[in-house]
């Protein structure tokens, strides 16, 4: 299981969310069987999805965060429900690429530079707010600092690690947000960077036994943390049959009526979990009707 802690300065300048997402991210390199690099770029997606996700209010509210760089993982998608558990998919699972200048998982690389990260919130109102920034580092936690600049204005500090091992298993996984609040003395900001920068990374704190209140006291050194929330975390798929119905009826009814025509028993595999939903012939005529 995976944990989020949620910390704020004792001035009420700036607050964190810190997770080890290593389970989850665990769980999706099982599911999908990725390469190393896109385990590592569905992973850092999947670990900021759930930072943004925890904090919803209602019950139904969900994020989904879509990268679309035009590299060779194609688009990678990471969806968080309110309480911050997540499931995901990259396009493209296997991209094998040379390691990047720094010797390590050049997710810039397979993600791709030429495009949009896209954030949807979905909390019930008629239309869900939907925001795109353009890329600007593909590594996907600058990414995700510029979407908060840009689309909602709030000076934010982002993290994300994942950490994969030779056998492709993942080894660590884990990220923060920490954001200014209203009022915050303008000092603050470089304080946060300064300390942040000078800390080990997220997944070699986090591989040596950090556990995300660790990571809080680390990222928000100086500013005396309180912890305010707690949640646990896993990756979790949220489908059904119902729903896969619905994805169906979607297609249209002469769509359906092709399908029943062309063979006996219709598959549907689920983007996120390895989960296949069966309907014979009769059942898609029911739905065409
Ligand atoms: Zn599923």
């Amino acid at each position: 299981m995976g944990k989020i802690i949620s910390a704020i300065a004792r001035d009420g300048a700036c607050a964190c969310k810190c997770i080890d997402s290593t389970d989850i991210v665990y769980r999706a390199e099982q599911i999908h069987q990725t390469s190393a690099v896109v385990t590592a770029a569905l992973g850092r997606l999947l670990t900021a999805a759930s930072l943004m996700g925890v904090s919803f209010k209602g019950d139904n509210d969900s994020l989904t965060l879509r990268l679309s760089g035009g590299g060779p993982s194609g688009s990678v998608i990471a969806v968080s429900d309110s309480r911050g558990n997540v499931r995901g998919y990259p396009e493209n699972p296997v991209v094998e690429i040379p390691l990047n200048s720094y010797g390590k998982l050049d997710v810039a690389g397979a993600v791709g530079r030429k495009g949009s990260l896209y954030v949807m919130k979905d909390t019930g109102t008629k239309e869900p707010y939907i925001g795109h920034t353009p890329i600007v580092s593909g590594e996907i936690a600058e990414d995700i600092t510029h979407y908060y600049a840009m689309s909602e204005q709030i000076p934010t500090v982002c993290a994300l690690g994942v950490l994969v091992d030779t056998d492709l298993t993942v080894i660590s996984a884990g990220g923060f947000i920490v954001q200014l609040l209203p009022g915050a003395p303008d000092e603050t900001i470089d304080r946060l960077e300064k300390t942040i920068n000078a800390l080990p990374s997220v997944t070699s704190l986090l591989k040596d036994g950090a556990a995300p209140e660790q990571l809080a006291a680390l990222v928000l050194e100086g500013f005396e943390p309180e912890i305010v929330g707690e949640f646990p975390v896993e990756y979790r798929c949220s489908c059904t049959r119902g729903r896969v119905e619905r994805a169906l009826l979607s297609m249209g009814r002469n769509e359906l009526k092709k399908l029943a025509r062309q063979q006996r028993t219709t598959e549907v595999d689920c983007h996120f979990c390895p989960k296949e939903y069966r309907f014979n012939r009769e059942e898609i005529l029911a739905l065409a009707k």
